[in-house]
């Protein structure tokens, strides 16, 4: 554990190492590590000029672009804590995440701008707003663009050679507030440390970390002479994912990051070939894609080793799925949560192979729990299905200005998920549901992933949710809102049968309504059950 990066500023300084080699591909533009490291002291001591001191937050609002990365390698290096907003926000929602974090600086693209900029006099904390740089100058005394400052980025190699301003940092200074999905409710802020982001990537993150800390020893560090490999990032930086289990452990390890603007099947298997990309994944509707499209075949992706995902519940199916149809591919798949800077278990090779309902079990440096839901204090047995709590230096410090929601949610270093699980003898994790999602019929639990995997099952599913519907008596009853493969056909009747042939007659859905495309998702691939509700309103089970 002595080998993790201490900082933020340290994962940067260390990719100078990789010098000429290619960091960053983003449509026609390729940046080298020197490149970056260049654009990343150009910014930082922009920054610095607009009065940009330690912890102070500078926010980043827009979709994947390179001026994403070097607006954080920036501010996190002479200490500010960056602040990513969600791009798929609405002014206003966007508005609140600027006066939440009361940013005093805020990065955005075009769209982002247009979106905000009626919005800007209401955020009083505002010192000046850098826009992307597809944008002209504009004449307004906050903006400027990121053109001016750093030119084009097939020319940052162009740019002097000096060094980012020098910070007082230590591993518990605070780095980032990224916000929940929302998926349960309004998004929080969740404020974690340079320790708390580093930790993925000396566990999850950092290929064979994992098995040297299992041996209790530190892992070296990465080799500049190893061969370079090429990873496609296909989910946004503004979640944890994105940033924190993809773009810091790539930096660290001096691989080849293929950036893509935002998800697109075919654009991602153009990508694949062109650049000969070795990990991709992201999120299982992503997986999922990649081997559902037709067109596949007209594209050569054997380079392809990974395909791994997290963030929201994965059909078992998916494991047997990749290895048919990529079959030098390892899948992989690994639970964690803004709150815990992503990853926290990981499971991959045969062991994921051999259990494919799991999450895998935690990373050497977390510890797992399963707590009673009614009292949030009793440890329950193993395999017993109870609240899933975490330990561990990825835990963030708590919400941002929301002490009573930390104070329910962070308990003596110990976070609080609100996902239903249960761990084996073995240590092995399996995420069982939601506690907001599960629904009681008549007293009995039903647990939407257990139905909803099996009606993955059937041949002709693509993708299915399970959703409560009011009932006078049960509370609540089970229904199914299900989008079949393209030219596959099933009646509600035989979904209902398929169910009732795997599963006891309660949790059978009542109703099983059909959806004409992929079921509507956050940016984080999660199901919004709260839409799907929405089409079953007015009908009692
Ligand atoms: P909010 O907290 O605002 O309601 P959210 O919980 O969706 O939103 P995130 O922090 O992005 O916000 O997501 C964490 C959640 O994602 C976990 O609590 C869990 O429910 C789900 N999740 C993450 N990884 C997995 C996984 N591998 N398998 C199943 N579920 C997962
Ligand atoms: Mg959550």
């Amino acid at each position: 554990w002595k080998n993790q990066p201490p900082t933020l500023r340290a994962v940067f300084e260390a990719c100078r190492q990789h010098g000429e080699k290619i960091f960053l591909v983003y449509e026609d533009e390729r940046v080298s590590f020197e490149a970056f490291h260049r654009a990343v002291a150009a910014f930082a001591n922009d920054l610095q000029a607009q009065g940009v001191t330690k912890g102070d937050r500078v926010a980043i609002i827009m979709r994947n672009l390179p001026e994403w990365v070097v607006g954080f390698y920036a501010a996190v290096s002479i200490g500010a804590i960056v602040t990513p907003l969600n791009a798929w926000w609405t002014g206003a929602e966007l508005e609140y995440g600027l006066t939440d974090s009361g940013s005093k600086i805020a990065i955005m693209d075009a769209e982002r701008y247009e979106r905000l900029k009626e919005h800007l006099p209401n955020c009083p904390d505002l010192k000046r707003v850098y826009v992307s740089r597809e944008m002209e100058e504009i004449a307004h005394p906050l903006v400027t663009t990121v053109e001016s400052v750093l030119g084009g980025a097939n020319d940052w190699i162009k740019l002097p050679d000096q060094a980012v301003p020098a910070v007082d940092l230590v591993p518990d200074d605070d780095a980032t507030i990224f916000y929940t999905s929302g998926t349960t409710g309004k998004p929080k802020g969740a404020l974690a440390t340079h320790r708390g982001v580093n930790s993925n990537i000396m566990s999850g993150g950092c290929a064979g970390a994992r098995a040297f800390l299992r041996r209790g020893e530190a892992p070296p560090q990465p080799d500049p002479n190893a061969p370079q490999r090429s990873t496609l990032l296909s989910v946004p930086f503004f979640h944890a994912t994105g940033c924190f289990a993809v773009l810091n452990p790539m930096l660290w390890l001096g691989a080849k990051l293929v950036m893509m603007h935002k998800w697109d099947v075919i654009r991602a298997f153009e990508l694949i070939q062109r650049e000969k990309i070795q990990s991709a994944g992201g999120v299982p509707t992503i997986a999922w894609q990649l081997i559902e499209h037709p067109l596949r075949e007209k594209y050569d992706l054997s380079s392809l080793e990974s395909v791994s995902y997290g963030g929201a519940p994965s059909a078992p199916e998916l494991v047997r799925k990749i290895k048919e149809t990529f079959p030098k591919s390892a899948p992989g798949n690994g639970w964690g949560m803004t709150e815990t800077c992503a990853t926290v278990t990981t499971h991959g090779a045969e062991d994921y192979t051999n259990r494919p309902m799991s999450c895998g079990p935690a990373v050497p440096v977390a510890e797992l729990q399963i707590r009673d839901p009614a009292d949030g204090v009793t440890v329950l047995e193993p395999n017993a299905v109870g609240e899933l709590w975490a330990k561990g230096p990825m835990i963030v410090k708590g919400y941002w200005n929301k002490p009573e929601a930390t104070a329910q949610t962070f308990v003596d270093g110990w976070v609080r998920t609100g996902d239903l699980a249960r761990v084996d003898e073995e240590g092995f994790c399996f995420i069982i549901d939601r506690a907001k999602d599960m629904l009681i019929r008549g007293g009995e639990n039903i647990y939407c992933i257990e139905v909803e995997n099996v009606l993955y099952d059937h041949p002709a599913v693509m993708d299915a949710a399970l959703v409560g519907i009011p009932h006078k008596t049960l509370g609540e009853e089970p229904a199914a809102v299900v989008t079949l493969k393209p030219g596959a056909e099933a009646t509600e009747a035989e979904l209902r049968a398929h169910v009732a042939e795997h599963l006891a007659a309660f949790k059978v859905p009542v109703k099983v309504k059909f959806w004409h495309e992929t079921l509507p998702r956050n940016a984080n691939g999660k199901i919004l059950k709260n839409e799907l509700k929405k089409l079953f309103e007015g009908e009692q089970a």
